[in-house]
């Protein structure tokens, strides 16, 4: 083993705070924190857009410069760096490409992120003194070609024969997928039979994520059961078959959420603070939330929220459908949303007034509001590669109405009405009624046994979703490609006993506490909850028996922590030379060398989540099978590739620079089967070709020739934004209509969804 720590460059199209269309924004954003925390050091590599506030650019500091080819091409590249909390950001500098005023959507959407994912190989060279790259972890296809890059042009220099590559899915239904005539005008590889038989998904068209698929060495996405779920065609969007070849090297790590930043106890944007001690804070929020909505303020009635794009991915044909019969239910409903089902949650929200409240705007500071004051928390996807919606929800004490598919199947473990363990409510088919049930499983609770609800709540809150498991997880991943590594966690430094009595400067030491090891034992999640009588409930609870009272079993013991787990964790410390580490960390002296020592966060899964988990476990088996079945709808292969191989005649330059004193092909994916990937039915990313990119010639630092205006026109993107199947014909059917009166909804194909909803 080496003392060398591990070394990550972590390549990104967006990373918040500077940059965020999603949940891949926040993710960079978390993550590499998180990774550095775990001992890691962490560079991350974003795009320079002209987006980026000048609170950030104007502490960049500009480290290097160089030019990278692209076909013929020569590009400036500069690197511009900021450290923030331990972390490293190395933004790619050309204006030509990312000077815009957003960070996708253009006609050379193709070309820009060619471009970004060779600057970003090329870049290994140009790192900061002592940062020896140990894992290149690509996400998303904007990054995808840089595992491709490495292995066909670097892999002959000696710096990159270390480099080990992770690609990271955050959503299989953008894939990058262009006209076949960018393999030599803008890749330069059409000379290479094993790149372009790797990248080609069809007859015309080439798929940057495919080529990642191939030639990473790990391949990750962001929840256990979506790694599952791509290597089928339901879900798999085309790629299905190279995951299932892959499958030896593809894993699911859940995402978490920011745990600060989510906090009801300190969260400054709600009505009233609380926690799972002291849950008196939610009701105050839940009245607030209810008067400012413009809802009848009544704490008989649930109230289940959403915040969540208004597409078909999130469900919302299913809510449409199964509306009437929640509303005329005695079930509060509020969204918050912005997207294709605007108009039917107008419909719904004139419809019960009182009832039913729609905002249709994007609002943080309101989602807080939401999150805080609802009970309960609806998230019906048709598809969720991990989600965070929900496991912010739980940690508001929210518990979620969720589908079990993707990450909403790793992270809420459905209500077990006999152990009363769990932290939502769930169904296993995309179905309306379905949902509608699992919404009133949910409303019997609180309506019928508070202790059952409580308990619940409090399981929810307990969950640990913070990044510090992921990141475990992903330091362990790394470690598999680089066992050489030594990935123990740096040893808390802040370790140290606080001066336990400050004021008695007496002779006596400090109170040696003949019971150390007790010292705060965490804030046990309250077992019983404050059962609070709600007797005025049940006599407004609607007369509706949808569904029979469930027996409240006493609710099982929650989480009991003791003190132990810390008193090893403080004996291990000592018995650690924690000197090495930080010794080791300086000598590698890299630009993150001011880093403060890795944060103690305390992670604290509660073993009550365990247990839920179990269940889980248990019934995800069951669940397997019929969601399996569930989504008999083929995943509509066929679908338009709209290629428009308007390639720009390109004047031949051989490729040439950097690359070319790379060695030569080394085909490293000779382990590709000759299996050619099913014919990608893939779907090019959006099409918002439409926002006519300005493409403005180079600016200042720019120096390419400016004919390289006449770049190739990637593929332009079909906008098949076939409008999502209406809701109307649902949303008109107002009869509150029982279960089986009514039509299930069809199921439509996961990726005819994707079709209408990608965003970038
Ligand atoms: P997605 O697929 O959209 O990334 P996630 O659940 O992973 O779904 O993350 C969505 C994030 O965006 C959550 O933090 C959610 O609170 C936030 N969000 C979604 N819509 C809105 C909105 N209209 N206003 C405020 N926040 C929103």
């Amino acid at each position: 083993m080496s003392d060398k720590k591990m070394q990550v460059v972590f390549a990104s199209a967006e990373a918040a705070p500077f940059v965020k269309t999603g949940g891949l924004g926040d993710v960079a954003g978390s993550l590499p924190r998180a990774l550095v925390a775990a001992g890691a050091d962490v560079i991350v590599m974003v795009p320079k857009y002209g987006t980026i506030a000048s609170e950030y650019t104007d502490r960049m500091e500009h480290v290097a410069d160089f030019y990278v080819s692209l076909g013929w091409r020569n590009e400036y590249c500069g690197l511009e760096r900021l450290v923030i909390d331990g972390v490293t950001y190395l933004f790619i500098d050309n204006e030509r490409y990312f000077k815009r005023d957003y960070p996708y959507g253009f006609f050379d959407d193709g070309e820009r992120f060619a471009f970004f994912s060779k600057a970003v190989t090329e870049s290994l060279q140009h790192l900061p003194e002592g940062f020896q790259c140990d894992v290149l972890h690509c996400n998303d296809w904007h990054t995808a070609l840089a595992p491709v890059f490495l292995r066909e042009f670097y892999q002959g220099l000696p710096l990159y024969e270390r480099v080990k590559t992770v690609f990271s899915i955050h959503n299989i239904a953008f894939q990058g997928q262009y006209a076949d005539t960018i393999l030599n005008d803008i890749l330069g590889m059409a000379h290479i039979p094993n790149a372009a038989r790797q990248l080609r998904c069809d007859e015309h068209s080439i798929n940057y994520m495919q080529g990642a698929l191939d030639y990473s060495d790990a391949i990750t996405t962001v929840s256990p059961s979506y790694a599952w779920e791509i290597q089928t065609p339901e879900y798999g969007e085309g790629l299905d078959g190279i995951l299932r070849r892959r499958s030896n090297v593809l894993s699911g790590i859940l995402n978490g959420i920011d745990t600060d930043a989510w906090n009801p106890a300190t969260d400054p944007m709600i009505h009233a603070n609380y926690s799972a001690a002291d849950m008196s804070g939610k009701k105050a929020c839940k009245a607030a939330l209810q008067e400012e909505l413009g809802l009848e303020v009544r704490d008989d009635r649930p109230l289940m929220v959403m915040v969540t794009r208004l597409t078909r991915q999130k469900g919302m044909d299913l809510v449409t459908y199964a509306l009437d019969r929640i509303l005329s239910g005695g079930v509060q409903v509020a969204v918050l949303g912005t997207g294709d089902y605007e108009e039917p949650m107008r419909y719904f929200a004139n419809k019960y007034p009182g009832t039913c409240a729609a905002r249709i705007t994007f609002d943080n500071a309101l989602s807080h509001r939401m999150y805080a004051g609802a009970d309960m928390f609806l998230m019906p996807s048709l598809f969720e590669p991990c989600g965070l919606s929900q496991m912010i929800a739980m940690r508001y004490g929210t518990l979620p109405v969720v589908r079990e598919t993707g990450g909403l199947r790793d992270t809420v473990a459905p209500y077990n009405q006999f152990t009363g363990e769990g932290t939502g409510f769930t169904f296993a088919n995309f179905n309306g009624d379905e949902m509608g049930d699992a919404v009133f499983r949910g409303a019997r609770l609180y309506w019928d046994d508070h202790a059952a609800w409580d308990q619940l709540v409090q399981n929810a809150m307990a969950a640990d979703f913070s990044w510090v498991r992921s990141a475990d997880e992903y330091m362990n991943l790394y470690h598999n490609l680089h066992p050489e590594i030594d990935i123990t966690k740096p040893e808390p430094v802040v370790q140290e006993p606080e001066p336990a009595e400050p004021t008695a400067v007496e002779a006596e030491p400090a109170a040696p506490a003949p019971e150390p090891a007790v010292t705060e034992a965490e804030p046990a999640p309250k077992t019983e909850q404050a059962a609070e009588p709600a007797d005025d409930a049940k006599a407004e609870a609607p007369a509706k028996a949808e569904e029979p009272a469930p027996k409240a079993e006493p609710a099982t013991e929650p989480a009991k922590k003791t003190a132990a787990k810390k008193t090893t964790a403080s004996k291990t410390a000592a018995k650690k030379p924690a000197a090495r580490k930080t010794a080791a960390t300086k000598s590698t002296a890299t630009k993150a060398a001011e880093k403060p020592a890795a944060k103690a966060t305390a992670t604290k899964p509660a073993a009550s989540k365990a247990a839920a988990t179990k269940t889980t476990a248990a019934k995800a088996a069951a669940t397997k099978t019929t969601a399996a079945k569930a989504t008999a709808t083929k995943a509509t292969a066929a679908k338009t590739t709209a290629k428009k191989p308007s390639t720009a005649s390109a004047t031949k330059t051989a490729t040439k620079s950097t690359a070319t004193k790379a060695a030569p092909a080394k085909a490293a994916a000779a382990k590709t089967a000759a299996d050619k990937p099913a014919t990608a039915a893939v779907t090019a990313p959006k099409a918002a070709a439409a926002k006519t990119a300005p493409a403005k010639a180079s600016t200042s630092k720019t120096a390419t020739s400016s004919a390289a205006k006449a770049t190739a026109k990637p593929a332009a993107p079909k906008a098949t934004a076939a409008k999502a199947a209406a809701p109307k014909a649902a949303a008109q059917d107002s009869s509150a209509a029982t279960p089986a009166d009514k039509p299930a909804p069809k199921a439509k194909s996961v990726s005819a969804a994707k079709r209408t909803t990608r965003k970038r």
